[in-house]
């Protein structure tokens, strides 16, 4: 007999950015709402999420088919932390190709569940495509961003208006965006390099023309975020979109459902054991993310200024750009002769090769400091246990995060831009040591890290018995009512013979 509790259909892009937050999600709702879920994605990602979901959880994992080889990319290729940079937009060009197998897919669910209609769709940003299946079945669609209000209005506006190519043109280094001037003055430099060589018929431009515009056709958008810090974007997407926003961040996977990544790492206990033989807020932790990396100038002479700084470190080392993915990866040959080992030595350093428990780290006492690319989910992380961050932006809306942080917020200084920049090790060195310092700037930055760190356990806290609700748990209210009323409206007579009842 099909179960009588409504599904909520979840499936985010195939990047741990995405993956992370849509699962944090799908658990949320899954103790906090009477809902089932239904969490699609490849067969790979699927593999993975089943050994990461906890024993007691009932979310069900669905697959979606799919085959690397037939979309020009290397066999079992289905996430962005095992594709080679370049080779993202093929990875988001082939998950466009799913639209037909993903409406067969939610068809075929509300045929096994007797005609009983899911509550609605939660897509990626990146899935345009899907509020228009949603439209098809009759079911209501919100889109999940994963990326921060203000990072995601600069990455919609520039990508949608490309303002900055006649600016290249009359040879200036800076403009505005004409929908979205309260961002204020952004840099050429500030722009990832897609976007910075885009010019309307590459790749990058070609997709996100054809699908950002369709989140119109979306019931609105659900945001990873906080809108007490990030408000500005979330009235930006409200205006351009006419349509609900809900900041209902931040949602994280708690450490017990950390995901594992498709490659290598310490464990938690490893790093743990080493972050307790430090004192309290002395260790800087350094990671450009799930799938970003540097040159190997640059890391380098990260290298010299971890040691030149003299902080006690984690480093999460991934083979720099431009490594040949088919050989092994001695993170030594890419550092200063001896480094590793004095780092060992000394017990300064600990380097963790390619993938590390960052909330394990983020959420101990020694760490003091988060040298980061910015990605979302990293800030919030990061913001999440009071600790301010040194940001070096490498791609998509990172750039605009540490504007955000760096201007609005005052809880990030920044390092460096991009992935080709020069950087010196002096200045980075002298960064670090200016927020781990007792200096008037690093007091004031985690003072600011911890004023945020309380907003957003103010805005997460739902205490029935005292009847206070945050405003990211009411965003959350807000969403299913407006899911549970705007389903009704969404639904279109004979569609799917006899499973138009809600
Ligand atoms: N992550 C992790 N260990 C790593 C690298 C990344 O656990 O070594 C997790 C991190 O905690 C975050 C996600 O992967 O939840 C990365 O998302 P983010 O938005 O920060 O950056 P992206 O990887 O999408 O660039």
């Amino acid at each position: 007999m099909a179960e009588k509790r409504e599904n909520v259909v979840m499936f985010p892009f195939m990047a741990q950015g995405h993956i992370i937050p849509f699962l944090a999600l799908a658990l949320l709702i899954e103790k906090t709402r009477n809902y089932k879920i239904t969490f699609v994605n490849t067969p790979l990602n699927i593999k993975k999420l089943r050994s990461s979901l906890p024993s007691d959880s009932c979310v069900q994992l669905l697959e979606i088919p799919f085959n690397s080889s037939e979309h020009g990319l290397p066999p079992n290729t289905e996430n962005c932390d095992v594709v080679p940079y370049h080779l993202v937009v093929r990875l988001l060009e082939a998950s466009a190709s799913l639209r037909p197998v993903f409406k067969q897919l939610v068809e075929d669910i509300i045929r096994q569940q007797d005609g009983q209609r899911p509550l609605c769709i939660i897509g990626d940003i990146f899935f345009g495509w899907m509020a228009g299946v949603a439209e098809e079945v009759g079911l209501f669609h919100a889109v999940l961003s994963g990326a921060g209000g203000f990072g995601l209005a600069c990455y919609y506006s520039i990508w949608l208006n490309l303002p900055h190519k006649q600016v290249k043109k009359d040879g200036g280094d800076h403009f505005l965006l004409p929908d979205f001037q309260e961002a204020s003055k952004i840099e050429l430099t500030q722009l990832p390099l897609t976007m910075s060589v885009a010019d309307g018929r590459d790749s990058w431009s070609i997709f996100h023309h054809k699908y950002l515009p369709e989140w119109t056709k979306s019931g609105g958008i659900l945001f990873n975020t906080v809108e007490e810090f990030d408000d500005i974007g979330l009235v930006y997407f409200k205006r351009k979109l006419s349509k609900p926003v809900w900041a209902v961040g931040p949602i994280l996977l708690s450490t017990e459902n950390r995901i594992r990544a498709s490659m290598g790492g310490a464990t938690p206990e490893y790093c743990k054991a080493w972050l307790d033989s430090k004192p309290e807020k002395s260790v800087l932790f350094v990671s450009f993310g799930s799938m970003n990396t540097i040159s190997p100038s640059q890391m380098m002479e990260l290298a010299k200024a971890l040691e030149l700084s003299g902080r006690h470190f984690i480093w999460v080392v991934r083979p720099p750009i431009g490594f040949d993915i088919n050989s092994e990866f001695k993170a030594n040959e890419w550092l200063p002769e001896g480094f590793e080992e004095r780092m060992r030595e000394s017990e300064k350093g600990l380097l963790v090769n390619k993938w590390a428990p960052q909330q394990e780290i983020l959420s101990h006492k020694s760490t003091s400091v988060f040298l980061s690319h910015c990605g979302w989910n990293s800030v919030l992380e990061s913001l999440s246990h009071g600790v301010p961050l040194l940001g070096w932006a490498m791609a998509a809306e990172q750039f605009f995060n540490v504007k955000l942080l760096v201007e609005q917020v005052g809880v990030c200084v920044e390092v460096a831009r991009g992935k080709t920049c020069e950087v010196k090790h002096e200045e980075v060195a002298a960064k670090i040591k200016l927020l781990m310092s007792d200096s008037e700037k690093g007091k004031e930055m985690r003072r600011k890290a911890c004023e945020v760190r309380e907003m957003i356990e103010s805005a997460m806290k739902d205490d029935d018995e005292g009847g206070f609700k945050g405003f990211s748990v009411k965003a959350m209210d807000e969403f299913f009512h407006a899911a549970g009323t705007m389903r009704f409206q969404t639904h279109t007579p004979n569609q799917l013979n006899g499973t138009n009842q809600p």
